[in-house]
């Protein structure tokens, strides 16, 4: 099955109180494991990129090359969606044109008005082209390529209006934050995200930085209206814990253990068994 958009599969979420995973990729490693346990599962999927992720791996063509060749390879029939993550207006319009289905333009480091004038005008562009595009208002907490967000709570009015631009979904900030969550984190606010949802209705809302927050919140925020949700911390996670322990054991010095396909492949069922636990938690499963 060809590269879809994320409208459909997050329209259906929402419906249907579930939330679809964005996991991120890193390599080709990175989206076998997750292309084949969304098979697996028999799940809907959105691989993200982040703009540092689409330099490392030389460019957004050859991302497109790699996941359409993988789909058609490894007879990939769930919906899958390439998506750009946090993208920069330069970005958003490379990835148009290099072939994702899917766009996320963060302009939440903007004033509302230059969020509202830039995302306007790749919403046009999407709509146009055939593509879903997520904005973001309300800056998300902590390092993304560089980026330090606060971990602000978003304004439900300026969600209704960046949501009446017409985009396919829609990240806001509740106190969420990207990587490791510290001891002291204050938790999702509830209080905002029910607001959020109450202003913009069936808008499928997004929740970042997925990585660490505890299961009941998850279940909770997908209560209120959650549709999407990402998640990149933890696969870097399992998959460093996973490759260490295999170093550690010493098994790379035992025969043909340094061949790179047995070294990183403890890493790779470890991304599997995360993307695994994610969906069923997300309640994906089953509904590709
Ligand atoms: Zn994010």
């Amino acid at each position: 099955m060809p590269l879809v958009n994320a409208k459909e599969m997050l329209t259906k979420a929402k419906a249907g109180h579930y939330a679809v995973g964005q996991f991120n990729i890193n390599n080709l490693e990175w989206t076998k494991a997750i292309l084949l346990t969304a098979q697996e599962m028999n799940s809907p999927v959105i691989l993200g990129v982040s703009e540092g992720a689409g330099k490392y791996m030389c460019g957004y063509k050859t991302i497109v090359g790699m996941v359409e060749g993988m789909l058609e390879n490894l007879g990939i029939t769930v919906p899958v969606a390439l998506h750009l993550d946090h993208g920069s207006y330069e970005g958003a319009k490379a990835c148009i044109e290099a072939g994702f289905s899917s766009i996320m333009f963060d302009g939440s480091h903007y004033p509302i008005d230059e969020n509202i004038a830039k995302t306007k005008e790749l919403v046009a562009v999407c709509e146009e082209k055939g593509l879903s595009i997520e904005a973001e208002v309300g800056s998300i907490g902590g390092e993304e390529d560089g980026v330090v967000g606060a971990g602000e709570c978003a304004d439900p009015d300026e969600c209704k209006m960046i949501a009446d631009l017409g985009v396919t979904m829609l990240a806001a900030g509740i106190g969420n934050i990207h990587g490791k969550y510290p001891e002291n984190w204050a938790g999702l606010s509830f209080e905002t995200l029910a607001a959020v949802q109450e202003k913009t209705g069936t808008m499928p809302l997004v929740l970042h930085g997925g990585t660490g927050i505890p299961a009941e919140m998850i279940q909770k925020a997908i209560s209120l209206g959650v549709s999407k949700i990402n998640v990149n911390t933890e696969c870097q996670l399992a998959f460093q814990e996973a490759t260490r322990k295999y170093i550690e054991e010493g098994k790379d010095l035992v025969g043909k253990g340094f061949d790179p396909r047995k070294l990183l492949a403890p890493g790779v069922e470890a991304i599997k068994a995360t993307v695994k636990e994610k969906i069923e938690l997300f309640g994906s499963a089953d509904k590709a």
